[in-house]
């Protein structure tokens, strides 16, 4: 619904009347003097089905009609498209009791008989102003990840999810993985996954593990985000054993200062301390996502963690938080939708933004551990045989562990994403 040729025509306009002698004026003024398009029904269900099927710049609408009250009417068209201007118009403003009601939801309100001069200014300053709330409450989502497929690993049923509701979608990869594999054969796995995603690329070249916390990454983040003026940006999370990944985050949280909302994707090498509680149900998406890895298809054979069942069990895990079967998790920096700077200009409240079905994670902190052999709350599956795990248990890893360090425990460190001495995810 928000496709709109600006040079098509001067503006769309869906005109809901019942008094046909008003509506010729109006179909005269507007469509054949002055090069708008307008669509007329004398029906107000018509007019619902209309606005939901096709994109419009402007509905005008008398008061009274058969079947449904110029309220109701503009209440039901608010919802289906909340930055949809909507003029209403009426012979008895004085005596019309919904009147007061009106004129505070409507975006314009007039009077019969119609004076063309005002009509074409009013339609002319509506369209412009719809046009323009759409354009600054258009998401434009950034991802940044250090190598080529962490993104994809992360979040990219999330950003097809954002595809679909017509976001604007960027991936920003600092590195090409040269020690990973041939870099030219990783920069056209790179490309080919974001076209799947349908997003667009920047490809840096930072060297594979030598990716620094400070500069040139900070720069190098803070260019993409002044090209792509993103209102959403997904990145590594701090908990992770990888350096590179950890300093992105770094990086990235001094240079997206200014973003509204930005949440922490999971990688293969997030610790046990990724903790999150923003869910993204991937339903849908999760054909799209593993195509997207699969893509990597140099390093598909070569690392377990790209595995397509990993990749499934993962999410499927996750979902455990949210709707559906499969979810992907994310830890939540910032979550104010309309704060960011630039970008909050004309947005109603109620702007639907959201990619997919969110549920906030149960709260931790305030459900002790069970105990051994003792079931999570609201547990319904049968008793597990003595000393067996439970599904989905996680061995507890050390919480400080540096990678390559003995753990304090004595434990090994947790495995690495990427195992092979100098490999893309091996830290230095
Ligand atoms: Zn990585």
């Amino acid at each position: 619904m928000i496709t709109i040729d600006p040079v098509a025509s001067r503006g769309r306009v869906l005109l809901v009347e019942d008094d046909f002698e008003a509506a010729n004026l109006v179909i005269q003024v507007l469509a054949v003097r002055n090069g708008f398009e307008v669509v007329h029904t004398p029906d107000p269900a018509d007019a619902l089905r209309l606005a939901d099927a096709e994109c419009w710049d402007l509905v005008i609408t008398d008061v009274e009609m058969p079947g449904m009250t110029g309220i109701q009417l503009l209440e039901s068209l608010r919802q289906a498209d909340p930055y949809l201007p909507i003029a209403v118009v009426t012979a008895h403003a004085t005596v019309d009791v919904a009147i007061g009601a009106l004129r505070n939801r409507a975006d314009d309100f007039m009077e019969k008989p119609l004076r063309p001069v005002q009509l074409v200014a009013m339609a002319a300053g509506l369209v412009a102003k719809g046009r323009a709330a759409r354009l600054a409450a258009r998401e434009v989502v950034l991802a940044i990840g250090a190598h080529p497929d962490d993104v994809e690993i992360g979040a990219s049923g999330a950003l097809v999810a954002h595809r679909e509701r017509g976001h604007g979608v960027a991936i920003l990869t600092l590195s090409r993985g040269a020690r990973g594999g041939a870099e030219d054969m990783r920069a056209g796995e790179s490309a080919q996954a974001a076209r799947i995603i349908g997003a667009e690329l920047y490809l840096e070249n930072l060297a594979d593990t030598s990716i620094s916390e400070a500069d040139p990454t900070i720069s190098i983040i803070s260019r993409v985000i002044g090209e792509v003026q993103p209102t959403v940006i997904y990145v590594h999370s701090i908990h992770d054993v990888h350096q590179d990944h950890r300093n992105t985050f770094q990086a990235a949280m001094v240079a997206a200062r200014e973003v509204g909302r930005i949440y922490c994707f999971q990688s293969p090498s997030a610790t046990v301390d990724f903790r999150p509680t923003r869910f993204v149900g991937i339903d849908e998406q999760l054909d799209a996502k593993l195509q997207a890895i699969d893509s990597f298809g140099s390093q598909v054979a070569l690392r377990a963690y790209l595995e397509p069942d990993l990749i499934r069990s993962t999410a499927r895990y996750w979902s455990r938080f949210s709707e559906g079967r499969y979810a992907e998790a994310f830890e939540v920096i910032r979550d104010g939708a309309a704060v960011a700077v630039g970008h909050g200009a004309g947005q109603p409240e109620h702007a639907p933004v959201q990619a997919g079905a969110v549920r906030p994670a149960p709260d931790v902190g305030a459900v002790p551990d069970p105990q051994p052999g003792e079931r999570e709350p609201g547990y319904t599956g049968p008793a597990p045989p003595p000393g067996k795990r439970e599904p989905g248990y996680i061995a507890p890893a050390p919480r400080s562990a540096e990678p390559g360090q003995p753990a304090p425990s004595g434990q090994p460190a947790p495995a690495l994403h990427g195992t092979e001495p100098g490999g893309t995810h091996a830290p230095a």
